[in-house]
């Protein structure tokens, strides 16, 4: 894989140099702010990678009768505006001035809704399986990029989804490493 140099329009909200897949699984922020970044994980199915499951579900695409384990998938609307596979290839579907749909219902420090504020990036992987070298260093290329853009996302509102909605979710898991977040 050869070096792509990242660049962020500010006006469309969209990462130059990122693989673009628009899903249609988004809408509009109720304000302007942008203030949080989510880290998830995601695998389809779960445990296999570079399946291209991931972009057909986030276009709603996903084929159902392909894995036992898409039926329950069926229907969903969901989206993230980032993607980082275990190459380290980065993959945008909703521009970081809209709000894509992979929070769910969760809180940070007592604000709901954790969609309407923040942008949430997936990484390809699993809860316990260790992250790769170039999914760091993509994540840390984009976390820069976007806290440049974003200034209100300061290190300490970069979270994980397990800490916005921790009943239900324990992505990114043990496996991830914090203190590689830089
Ligand atoms: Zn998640």
């Amino acid at each position: 894989m050869s070096k792509p140099i990242y660049s962020f329009d500010a006006n469309t909200g969209w990462l130059n140099g990122a693989i673009h897949i628009p899903s249609p699984n988004f809408n509009a922020r109720p304000n302007n702010e942008v203030s949080l970044l989510v880290i998830h994980n995601i695998s389809l199915p779960p445990g296999q990678f570079a399946t291209g499951m991931i972009d057909a579900l986030f276009t709603n695409q996903l084929p159902i009768n392909a894995h036992p384990y898409f039926k329950q998938l069926e229907g969903l609307r969901v989206s993230a505006h980032f993607l980082i596979e275990r190459s380290g290839e980065i993959k945008q579907f909703v521009s970081c001035n809209d709000r894509a749909w992979h929070a769910g219902k969760s809180s940070f420090q007592g604000r709901e809704n954790c969609n309407d504020f923040s942008i949430g990036v997936e990484l390809e992987g699993t809860d316990d399986l260790a992250y790769t070298d170039e999914q760091y260093k993509s994540l840390n290329n984009l976390k820069n990029i976007l806290q440049k853009n974003f200034p209100l996302i300061k290190q300490e509102r970069i979270c994980g989804h397990s800490d916005i909605a921790p009943e239900r979710k324990t992505d990114p898991g043990i496996a991830f490493d914090w203190l590689r977040i830089q």
